[in-house]
């Protein structure tokens, strides 16, 4: 289908997290014109813990070292604070930013791209005419064929449009800790990964520069209580007294199945917009700069050069392309994370002593990481691993 309506713009992308900005760069080096609103004005504070996978590196065309605080190539597991064993991952499996910089950093490269950002500008309302999005701001209005709303996980996109609506989403608790010299040259280069959490989810400490990000992700319907775990486990840390910098909740989604709908017509989702983070281990970066890629390539191949475009054809293309590349990983870590998360509440002490000894699965995860495996061919190898219990 052809949508003869000309805009002033070729895409508007709603949100400048890594999903939006990573979209809008490569939108408009390829000569699109593009448009990026954020509610927010940058550098924004984003509740996260602010670990990026090494993979996500190779995703991006832009160096991040100037934001990095630091990085992590070792993780000590504890059970509730106990049954503490480390784990030595040889090189960075993760690398440690404040979302505030880094997010800027993207948005910033998307602007140099070319990109028209408009900051402190939140989208209020959707219409559509002729088969275009018109979004409405307090400062205006501005249509475009094509629509990336990578409008986060509160975002009101998705709503609006009808799409998404089998995500699951569940809650995640960050607190920011100016930490004591001994707890930041204890954690340097390490990670703590705290389990036990009925019936997935885990407590993280990650190091920052003169800080830690400490923090609890629970399965999703299982989010009463995380203040209460998250303080717990700061006590656990013995990083109770401590200076609290911020500490807020906020949801992550997740997409369970390649039936949900995140793109139909002039509008694709990307990032939690469009439920991709891992159930696993709850990170959602790396998923949200390759929506970027994949929903920009999609809107590129739609862009005639006559000036006209086809909608519909880039919101199939972009959800073949999420359902070949990114889901099956999805679908992979959610059924790792029910089998391990699971072994780990339920035979606690032998799930612990398996994991501390068995290299395997940790030289497996740490490939993941970096990017040199996938959740799904890992799994595929181990096809006894595709049981699972129905716990989540
Ligand atoms: C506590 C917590 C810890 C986490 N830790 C990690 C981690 O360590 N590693 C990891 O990989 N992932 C982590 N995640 C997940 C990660 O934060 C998200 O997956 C990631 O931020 C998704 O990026 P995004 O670009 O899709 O959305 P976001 O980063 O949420 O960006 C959305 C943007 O949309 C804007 N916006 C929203 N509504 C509107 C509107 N109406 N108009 C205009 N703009 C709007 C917002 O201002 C925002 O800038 C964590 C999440 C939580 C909650």
């Amino acid at each position: 289908m052809t949508n003869n309506t000309r805009s002033e713009f070729d895409a508007i992308v709603v949100g400048g997290g890594p999903a939006g900005s990573t979209a809008a760069r490569r939108l408009a080096q390829a000569g699109a014109r593009t448009l990026l609103l954020d509610k927010s004005e940058h550098p924004r504070y984003k509740t996260c813990g602010g670990g990026v996978p090494a993979r996500t590196v190779a995703l991006l065309d832009v160096s991040i070292e100037s934001v990095l605080e630091g990085e992590v190539s070792a993780i000590e597991v504890t059970h509730f604070g106990k049954g503490s064993f480390v784990k030595q991952a040889g090189s960075p499996i993760a690398y440690m930013v404040m979302r505030d910089r880094f997010d800027d950093l993207l948005l910033h490269a998307a602007e140099e791209a070319g990109a028209e950002v408009h900051q402190a500008e939140a989208v209020t309302a959707l219409e559509r005419h002729r088969g275009a999005s018109i979004l409405r701001t307090a400062r205006g209005s501005y249509t475009a064929p094509f629509l990336l709303a990578a409008d986060g996980a509160t975002g009101p996109i998705a709503r609006w449009s009808g799409l998404g609506k089998g995500i699951a989403t569940s809650a995640a608790y960050e607190i920011e800790i100016d930490a004591p010299a001994a707890a930041l040259d204890r954690w340097e280069g390490r990670a703590n990964i705290d389990v036990g959490y009925k019936p997935w989810g885990y407590g993280w400490a990650f190091p920052k520069q003169g800080r830690l990000s400490v923090g609890v992700v629970v399965s999703p319907g299982h989010g009463n209580s995380i203040r209460r775990w998250s303080q717990e486990y700061l006590a656990r840390l013995g990083l109770d007294g401590a200076r609290v910098g911020s500490s807020t909740g906020h949801p992550i989604r997740y997409r369970r199945s390649d039936q949900d709908r995140i793109a139909q017509g002039p509008v694709l989702l990307l990032g939690d917009a469009a439920g991709l983070a891992d159930e696993f281990t709850a990170e959602g970066i790396a998923y949200a700069v390759h929506s970027g890629i994949l929903s920009a390539d999609a809107v590129i191949g739609a862009l005639n050069t006559d000036g006209t475009s086809s909608p519909t054809d880039a919101a199939r293309a972009y959800e073949r392309a999420v359902n070949r590349e990114v889901q099956p990983e999805l679908n992979a870590a959610r059924a790792i994370s029910r089998m391990y998360y699971w072994c780990v509440t339920t035979w606690a002490r032998l799930a612990l002593s398996v994991s501390q000894r068995v290299d395997y699965f940790w030289r497996a995860f740490f490939r993941i990481m970096r990017g040199e495996a996938r959740y799904d061919t890992e799994l595929g190898r181990w096809p006894g691993l595709a049981w699972t219990p129905k716990v989540l």
